[in-house]
């Protein structure tokens, strides 16, 4: 995956003549950590599992990304998702630097009390290279506020009181108003956006969003409220289709209730990785990554690709897009309402003043449509995609950072 992540860079830095010496230090991460995770089992048995927090980039600020707990996480993907970071806080010019790690552990084969262990041995591992101005971990797949909670009261059991430590806590422990939803209504904002440009609006198109956990589940009730038909939805279990539109509110208690997607009547069930080729406008793939190959590229229909998920392009895939006139906005645009809502998480952390609601989405609002004017006007003018303006963008500005800090 790494490869698929430097695949983009090079592509953009050759664009703008950049050096490959300068390519190589602005490539690689600039530090990796990998851990031993030893844990008692409530059997009694002893589990390891592998722990990795990889810092990217540190240029423009401390280094700021999600931990993923599942049994794919290692080494190679957290340095890509890692390098996603540091290039998406830069397009959203926000002053943070990219990292990323997690688990290779899967926890719905853990109990809450096992979780909890894990969570906290992970922190006693590499709680000296994180810290509110080094490095602060966030939610994302499988990692949820209560494992922020987690993180958060163990960094200051070794270290002292610490809230800044990690974002995406709950809001009755310093996190956030607006958090939960802000990867999802971020997405919401790109599109809309993207529309705009074209005439159109978020009413007169209709979506299918492949994954239906925070980010797919926000995404859909943002859409639904602006009039968007959801016309299919899938999760790691099912997916469902109603060319009608779904009814999302319903969905969502249905999705309360039962955890999944599966099982909900007003739609029909499909073959689950068939949600990639259903009639639709909008695709948003919402789940893991590697999800468009060579193989299956020409049999998407939509004509505009939305990276919610990071990831989920290949290059033959993206090559595949590209030739056919499907347009994506990418991951590192598309998704970056979740490190915004973070970075506003923190600003209230370390001032101790609560901000409201409505204040934290009209400023999320305002960073992703810069990203988005930024990254749309730089494509329009130089006639490229998206994810190569995208790409010229991020590496313009973390570039002279590193200039103007003197390597
Ligand atoms: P999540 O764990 O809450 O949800 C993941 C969803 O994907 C679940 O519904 C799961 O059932 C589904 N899924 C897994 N495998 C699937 C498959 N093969 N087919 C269909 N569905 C499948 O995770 P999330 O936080 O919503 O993250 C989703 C994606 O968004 C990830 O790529 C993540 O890196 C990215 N992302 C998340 C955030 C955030 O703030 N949470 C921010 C930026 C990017």
């Amino acid at each position: 995956m790494f490869s698929d992540t430097t695949h983009y860079f090079r592509q953009a830095a050759e664009r703008m003549g950049i050096g490959e010496r300068v390519q190589r230090l602005l490539e690689k991460p600039k530090r990796t950590v990998k851990v031993e995770v030893a844990v008692e089992l409530d059997s009694g048995d002893l589990a390891v599992f592998q722990g990795f927090r990889v810092q990217h980039n540190g240029a423009r600020g401390p280094f700021k990304g999600g931990l993923r707990f599942h049994p794919t996480v290692d080494e190679d993907h957290s340095m890509a998702l890692a390098a996603l970071m540091t290039w998406k806080s830069a397009i959203v010019d926000i002053p943070y630097g990219g990292a990323k790690g997690g688990i290779d552990c899967d926890p719905n084969q853990l109990s809450p009390g096992e979780l909890e262990r894990v969570t906290r041995r992970f922190v006693s591992e590499i709680h000296e290279v994180i810290g509110p101005h080094k490095d602060i971990p966030a939610p994302d797949v499988n990692t949820n506020a209560q494992i922020m909670a987690w993180i958060m009261n163990e960094y200051s059991r070794i270290n002292g009181y610490s809230p800044a430590v990690v974002t995406g806590k709950p809001v009755d422990l310093h996190g956030s108003p607006g958090r939960e939803e802000a990867t999802g209504l971020g997405v919401t904002f790109a599109i809309q956006r993207y529309l705009e440009r074209k005439g159109l609006s978020i009413a007169e198109r209709r979506y299918a969003i492949q994954g239906f956990g925070n980010v797919g589940s926000h995404l859909a009730r943002h859409l639904h409220q602006r009039g968007g038909k959801v016309v299919a939805v899938s999760d790691v279990h099912a997916a469902l289709h109603n060319p009608e539109g779904l009814d999302v509110p319903k969905l969502l208690e249905h999705m309360g209730a039962r955890g999944t997607v599966k099982g909900f009547e007003g739609g029909d069930a499909l073959p689950r990785d068939d949600l990639l080729y259903v009639d639709c406008d909008v695709l948003v793939p919402a789940a893991l990554g590697g999800v468009f190959t060579q193989e299956n590229a020409r049999d998407v229909r939509a004509q505009l690709i939305v990276e919610a998920a990071n990831g989920p392009t290949r290059p033959a895939a993206d090559a595949i897009f590209n030739e056919r006139g499907v347009d994506i906005i990418p991951d590192v645009l598309a998704n970056a309402g979740g490190v915004i809502v973070s970075y506003f998480e923190w600003v209230q952390n370390i001032q101790q003043f609560r901000w409201e609601l409505e204040d934290i989405r009209g400023k999320l609002d305002r960073f992703i449509s810069g990203g988005c004017k930024t990254v749309f006007d730089l494509a329009e003018r130089k006639k490229i995609p998206y994810r190569t303006a995208a790409y010229i963008v991020a590496i313009g500005r973390v570039g002279k950072a590193t200039v103007l800090s003197g390597i």
